[in-house]
Formats: structure tokens, C-alpha cells, sequence
């Protein structure tokens, strides 16, 4: 039977988010019905229910950075069980038949659905993300969750900005040996940081900010750069194995280009609502540079990612907020003022 639950969203992109009612469906035969504990605020859900991207659906929900805990299951499904702890990401299905699902990157299928505002058969006609009190998601899109419960709240910002930076570290083999450099540090930038600091990477944080020195040294930065000053810059010229850059603003890229070594790669992970200014070609040709791109990951490999969180004890840092301060919250966000995430606590859903 399909359910009525409480849930926050927009109505237009000019509106606040407000209370709402949504329904859910009744679990299929490969569904998971979860019980909703936190979900992460991502700058993607301000971009989505306020129309600043194309193609906003109304009502939007927004919400990808899901935890909480089983109810139910359908009758297929073997692999969870209720009670179980899981978490959702920023996708719900995909074609489940094309190469990129075949490979378990189903992040970059044709036919991804995202949490949010992707088509769907389930009312109303699109998807309708986390900031509600219950989510029915396909087996195949939900991940284990064996972190200890009480750090639970901290876990739901990896399920997008965890994954975000882990696959691209992964995928160009950030480790012992290697300089790795993460510019911005905010709420994927920090998990950059402690990730790439895990896997055991010389990591170095770049920020526009002073204030950021002693924090980002903290969230395990070997070193830190503040990029304004051309001197500091200067000194790591030629050096970095690879950089990931979580800046969404536009900005000059050649100044990170110029830091790295032969065949290092510039990864972009933050999306930016105007391009960066074309860099200059000779960045690449001179020391057979990249400049590459990654969008969050596979779920097999969200699944590592919460694996090696769960072992080496990282979360994301948090600040709780209630379901109706949310407005304010994207806010604050807007401005940089969270350190490094707000979380929803779903149980102030209920009144
Ligand atoms: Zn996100
Ligand atoms: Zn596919």
C-alpha cells in the first residue's frame, strides 16, 4: 500500500521550503523500505529546488545524502533485512543493462535516475529526495552502513560528497608516494582531506582563507597553502601527483595547473554555474598535464568508500539542524558559514 509521509520541499524556485505530504510506494518484489535518520544538505539541493538549474520539477524535494534504517523488504530481497542500517546516495535506479551499469559506474548510465527530480512511474512523476521521513529504493541502490550507530549522522554527507572525492582519489590512485593537493576546503574538500590523508597520500589543502590554516591541518592536511599568496604557490611548483579541486566558482585554473608534475591530473568536482576561464594550452603540452572531471561514483564503489570510512573511523564533521530551519541553513551555506556539512535530524519531521 502506498504511504503518506511528512516531507520538506518547494513548491516554485521563488519559495521557501515548506512542510509537505508525499507518498511512497508500497515495496516491490527488489525494494527497500527505509526509515529516514539524517540526510545531508548538499549545495546541489539549494541549486535544484530554487531553479537555478535547468529542468526543477515542483513539487521538489531535495535530499541525497540519506541514512536511516530498513522497515521493509520485498520479497526478493535478500542482501538487507529490517532493522539493518543503510544509506542512500544520489541515485535511486539506473537502465541496469548498459556498459557503465555492466561496470558498476551506473553514476554515469544514460538512464540514471537521481534521487531528486528525475522521471519516475511513482507519484507525482518525478523522484522526491531525502528530506522526508521515508524512502523506497531498488535493493541495488542501497548500501550497508557498519559504522556504529551513534556516528550515524555523520556518515550521510559521505554518500555524496564521501563519494564525490573518494572515486576520483581512487581512480587516479592517490597513496603512499603520492602528492595530492585538495583545493576548497568545505564540505567536500574536508572529506578530500581526511581521505586522501587515509589512504596515506602527502596531502596538501589549498584555501583563499587564513583561517582555514589550523583547521584543515586538523582534518589530517600535511601541509596548507593559501592560494592567494603567489610566493607559497610558487614553492610547489612541479610537484603534485594530482589535484582535486572541489571549487564550484569560477576561478584560474593555469595556477593549480602549474603545480603539477609530469603527467599529473587536475580533477573538477565542484559544479559551477559559469565555467572556469579557458586555461592556457601549454599547461598541458609542456608536461603532458590532465585536466579531468569526475561525477560522485559507482555504488559498488560507494559501497568500498563506506567500507574504508567504516575502518578508518572517518565521518564527515557536522552541524545538526532541525527540518525547519532549513531555509536559514542554505543560507549560511551560501556563505561558507557551516563547518562542514548540516544534517538533517528527519525526526524533527514528525512535529
Ligand atoms: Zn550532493
Ligand atoms: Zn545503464
Amino acid at each position: 500500500m502506498t504511504s503518506f509521509v511528512k516531507a520538506y520541499g518547494a513548491t516554485a524556485g521563488d519559495q521557501p521550503l515548506n512542510a509537505l505530504e508525499i507518498t511512497r510506494r508500497a515495496p516491490g518484489a527488489h525494494d527497500v523500505e527505509i526509515d529516514i535518520a539524517f540526510c545531508g544538505v548538499c549545495h546541489s539541493d539549494v541549486h535544484q529546488v530554487r531553479g537555478e538549474w535547468a529542468g526543477t520539477v515542483f513539487p521538489c524535494v531535495p535530499g541525497h545524502e540519506i541514512v536511516g534504517r530498513v522497515t521493509a523488504v520485498g520479497q526478493h530481497v535478500t542482501t538487507f533485512s529490517v532493522g539493518q542500517l543503510v544509506g542512500v546516495g544520489c541515485l535511486v535506479d539506473s537502465c541496469k543493462q548498459c556498459e557503465e551499469c555492466n561496470a558498476g559506474l551506473e553514476n554515469y548510465c544514460d538512464g540514471m535516475v537521481g534521487t531528486y527530480n528525475f522521471p519516475t512511474t511513482d507519484e507525482p512523476g518525478h523522484t522526491l529526495g531525502g528530506y522526508s521521513q521515508q524512502i523506497v529504493v531498488h535493493e541495488r541502490y542501497v548500501l550497508r552502513v557498519t559504522h556504529p550507530e551513534k556516528q550515524l549522522a555523520g556518515v550521510a554527507p559521505l554518500l555524496c560528497a564521501g563519494i564525490t572525492t573518494y572515486s576520483p582519489l581512487r581512480h587516479w590512485n592517490a597513496g603512499p608516494g603520492k602528492k595530492v593537493g585538495i583545493v576548497g576546503i568545505g564540505g567536500l574538500g574536508h572529506m578530500g582531506v581526511k581521505l586522501a590523508h587515509a589512504m596515506g597520500a602527502h596531502v596538501v589543502a589549498f584555501t583563499t582563507s587564513e583561517s582555514k590554516v589550523a583547521e584543515a591541518k586538523a582534518l589530517g592536511a600535511d601541509e596548507v597553502v593559501v592560494s592567494r599568496n603567489a610566493e607559497e604557490m610558487a614553492t610547489h611548483t612541479k610537484s603534485f601527483d594530482l589535484i582535486l579541486n572541489t571549487v564550484a566558482a569560477p576561478h584560474d585554473l593555469d595556477a593549480f595547473l602549474e603545480l603539477l608534475k609530469r603527467d599529473g591530473t587536475m580533477t573538477l568536482v565542484g559544479a559551477p554555474s559559469v565555467s572556469h576561464p579557458s586555461p592556457n594550452v601549454f599547461n598541458f603540452i609542456l608536461k603532458r598535464r590532465s585536466l579531468a572531471g569526475s561525477m560522485i561514483g559507482g555504488i559498488p564503489e560507494t559501497q568500498e568508500m563506506l567500507d574504508f570510512c567504516a575502518k578508518h573511523g572517518i565521518v564527515a564533521d557536522i552541524e545538526m539542524i532541525r527540518m525547519d530551519e532549513i531555509n536559514e541553513a542554505y543560507e549560511r551555506m551560501l556563505k561558507g558559514d557551516v563547518k562542514y556539512r548540516f544534517v538533517i535530524d528527519s525526526a524533527t519531521l514528525a512535529g
